[in-house]
């Protein structure tokens, strides 16, 4: 299974109709709007991928 970035869906990449490469990444998607706001601004979605799961702190 793969996680869909935008909204963290678990997808499955056999059976998923909506992926997108980037940096040759490939990333899946669970519907059509998912993929066009990755394509539009991929950079806010991956960036945080080696720099540890910092979530937020929340106030
Ligand atoms: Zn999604």
């Amino acid at each position: 299974m793969a996680i869909d970035p935008i909204c963290k869906m678990m997808v499955d990449e056999k059976s998923v109709r909506y992926r997108s490469e980037y940096k040759g990444t490939t990333y899946y998607f669970c519907a059509p709007g998912c993929k066009k706001i990755f394509d539009e601004s991929p950079e806010i979605y991956i960036g945080g991928e080696n720099r540890g799961n910092s979530e937020e702190e929340h106030k």
